[in-house]
């Protein structure tokens, strides 16, 4: 079917904001900054507060204090003397009743002459004072003329601003996007709407941002629970549109019959865990059925993912087919690779690493392996989903860390093969709601027990103070020949200042220990960085006893004799990077410890967040606990998580209705899943407006 395009009756919402009057460039770079380089944008940006000017006393009964919309006669004008630019300009009024000054701070005469004339009748609307007995009003809100009162005596909504733009600038702007609303055709289940009690969607986005009373503003309000129930709809839609999509791809059942598994795991030099063995037998029987594989394995860092994911691969091979694992870092990718294949060789089964360092010919040579299907397992990067990268016959793809991924490429991952069964891993546990949110339903495999032998981190916390003893420390463990990690705060938005941080605690340290530091951050290239890795973990001279690093994906590396890891601002990481970080250590036959040094004023959240890390070391747990304290939305960083950047939900008060959109996709599914009924026109229209173009297409006829 071809592709729709956008509904003509979204156009007025889907143009630059700068078609707006009054919006020129710069206001415009202000407001994309803020909410987005489109009027619909400006829609979700919703009011955070509220001003009610509708008080509208003489000046005899005026609280102080007060906002309130006053008429009044201007009488007479001071400017400050020349010279004194510290004394304010006055502008003394009156009413029937009383007096009050008008206080201007650098006022402007020729400004204030012309909008404060003497002798005329303003509206003035503001915060008034007693001073010295006196009543008066500095810089007043609005200065308007009395045939303007509609406009002014209302409750005016308080957005949430950025620099550069003022109340009035940005509500003009969303005025004039308001202005624009087309009335949508509803694409509510009417019983649901009725329910609830919700108004249709032009007047809820309107209601939303002239808000009357503080509860207006509340995120159960029936005009933001309707908005917010669209924005769930349409994302739940999205991804129910894709998941059917991909899963009426004629499954290929994936037939094995385990014989290069079992060669494999005879070479390993330990016994499955459980959980382990539980996800292998979930996955082969995932592949082994006609419907195609999705499926989230989720288990802490040394849980032993790669295992599972390698068995899944295997069996695609045993196949006779290929698979691909797919990671975020070229470290990672490498480290993957160093794992997988002396595994995959003792089974006699080729595999080659390819990242985006691969060029040229040695490129060529691989993609024509991959291409012929000579080489049946591949671990890379992003390399591999590139436009030119053909499988002959790709059954399996493994996604680790796929939080890191968007959506979209991990689709395009699955898009390889005639009918990729996918098998996504995260070490970051993901709590029920969010993972709702994100994928729908979604089978899920866990690995909760750690492989035998592995020990506990013992950590603890302490202030920065301790340094030197934290330094000691080091010494004791250098001298027993353990390696430590040494991680630099993040500064927010700053790299330059992260890796400024990092330097300095670098040469602090080789003053101390000499030439067995090391240093990796984000400003090095992809070369520099894994020379000091390959340094670190031993296995390239002259080697490193102590790196120090400032990001997380660097240190995303397996390195035994690792026994120390020190955190230096750990309040500013979140729960689950930290529990990611620790992971790092403790994988070999030493005791591990983990210190985390938190800087000066820290509140109490913040040290109960570390407290939490100090007491316990399952990951599950400490993801239910970063949520509860932090809440929803900050747990992972939206961006970072790949859950849907929502703009108008708040899972924290909007969840419930999470569950129903969730009831309500799957039925338009059902019933409709070409979207060809009214209702399936109107969902159209919903997934347009929240630019889920791309997923229309999905929807298919019958
Ligand atoms: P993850 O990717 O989940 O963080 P890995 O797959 O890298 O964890 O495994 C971490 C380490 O544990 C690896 O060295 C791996 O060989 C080892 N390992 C995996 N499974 C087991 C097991 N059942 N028993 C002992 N060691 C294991
Ligand atoms: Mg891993």
């Amino acid at each position: 079917m071809p592709q729709r395009a956008r509904p003509e009756i979204l156009f007025p919402l889907f143009a630059p904001v700068t078609a707006l009057k009054g919006v020129g460039s710069r206001i415009g770079a202000h407001l994309e900054r803020l909410a987005g380089a489109q009027i619909v944008d400006l829609l979700w940006q919703l009011p955070g507060g509220i001003i009610d000017r509708r008080y509208s006393p003489v000046l005899s009964d005026l609280e102080p204090g007060r906002v309130a919309t006053l008429e009044l006669t201007v009488a007479k004008h001071h400017p400050p003397p020349v010279a004194n630019r510290r004394i304010p300009y006055r502008i003394d009024c009156f009413d029937g009743t009383g007096e009050i000054t008008l206080v201007f701070f650098h006022g402007r005469s020729d400004y204030l002459t012309s909008v404060l004339p003497e002798g005329e009748v303003r509206l003035i609307s503001g915060t008034s004072e007693l001073y010295d007995g006196k009543l008066q009003m500095t810089h007043p809100d609005i200065i308007a003329k009395p045939a303007e009162r509609d406009t002014v005596m209302r409750v005016q909504p308080v957005y949430p601003l950025t620099e550069g733009l003022s109340q009035n600038v940005l509500g003009k702007a969303i005025a004039g996007a308001l202005e624009r609303l087309p009335a949508l055709p509803e694409w509510l289940d009417p019983a649901l709407a009725g329910e609830r009690a919700w108004p249709d969607w032009k007047d809820a986005v309107l209601a939303a941002h002239t808000p009357n009373e503080a509860e207006d503003l509340e995120p159960v309000s029936a005009s933001r629970m309707r908005l917010a129930y669209d924005e769930l709809l349409a994302s739940q839609l999205a991804i129910m549109l894709i998941r059917s999509h991909v899963r009426r791809q004629p499954g290929l059942p994936v037939a094995s019959d385990g014989h290069l598994r079992e060669q494999v795991l005879g070479a390993l030099p330990f016994a499955l865990t459980g959980s382990q063995r539980t996800a292998i037998d979930d996955i082969v029987s995932d592949l082994g059925s006609d419907h195609r594989m999705l499926r989230l394995l989720q288990g802490d860092v040394g849980s032993g993912k790669t295992v599972v994911a390698l068995m899944a691969m295997l069996t695609a091979v045993e196949a006779g087919r290929q698979a691909a694992l797919m990671a975020p870092t070229e470290i990672l990718a490498q480290q993957h690779y160093a794992t997988i294949a002396p595994l995959a060789e003792a089974a006699n089964v080729p595999c080659v690493l390819l990242t985006g360092r691969d060029k040229g010919k040695a490129r060529d040579a691989i993609l024509e392996k991959l291409a012929d299907g000579t080489v049946p397992l591949v671990v890379g990067t992003h390399a591999l989903f590139q436009g030119d990268i053909a499988f002959h016959d790709l059954a399996v793809a493994v996604v680790d860390e796929q939080h890191r991924f968007g959506v979209h490429q991990r689709l395009l991952l699955a898009d390889k093969g005639s009918a990729v069964d996918v098998l996504l891993m995260t070490a970051t546990p993901i709590p029920r709601t969010l993972m709702l949110a994100a994928y729908g339903d979604l089978d899920e495999s866990q690995l909760r027990e750690k492989p035998a032998g592995r020990k506990p981190v013992k950590t603890s916390t302490a202030s920065v103070d301790r340094l030197e003893d934290a330094i000691s420390g080091v010494r004791r463990q250098l001298d027993a020949g353990g390696k430590v990690f040494w991680v630099c705060p993040l500064v927010e938005e700053s790299e330059t200042e992260d890796v400024a941080a990092a330097t300095q605690r670098h040469s602090a340290l080789q003053d101390r220990f000499g030439d067995k530091v090391g240093l990796v951050h984000g400003r090095m290239s992809g070369k520099q960085k894994d020379a000091v890795m390959s340094r670190f973990a031993g296995s390239e001279e002259p080697s490193l006893d102590i790196l120090v690093a400032t990001t997380v994906i660097e240190v995303g590396v397996d390195v035994p004799d690792a026994t120390v890891m020190i955190v230096e601002h750990a309040e500013r990481f979140g729960l689950a990077q930290l529990h990611q970080l620790r992971g790092r250590i403790g994988r070999g036959e030493r005791d591990a410890t983990c210190l985390l040094l938190y800087g000066h004023g820290i509140g109490k959240t913040a040290r109960e967040r570390l407290t939490v890390l100090r007491d316990t070391d399952d990951g599950f747990e400490i993801a239910e606990q970063d949520l509860r304290l932090r809440g929803a939305g900050d747990v992972l960083g939206t961006r970072q998580s790949g859950l849907p950047d929502f703009r108008l939900v708040d899972l924290a008060a909007h969840g419930e209705l999470l569950a129903v959109a969730r009831d309500d996709a799957r039925l338009i599914i059902e019933r409709d899943p070409g979207l060809e009924s009214a209702r399936g026109d109107a969902l159209r229209t919903l997934l347009y407006l929240f630019e889920r173009d791309a997923t229309v297409r999905y929807a298919r006829a019958g």
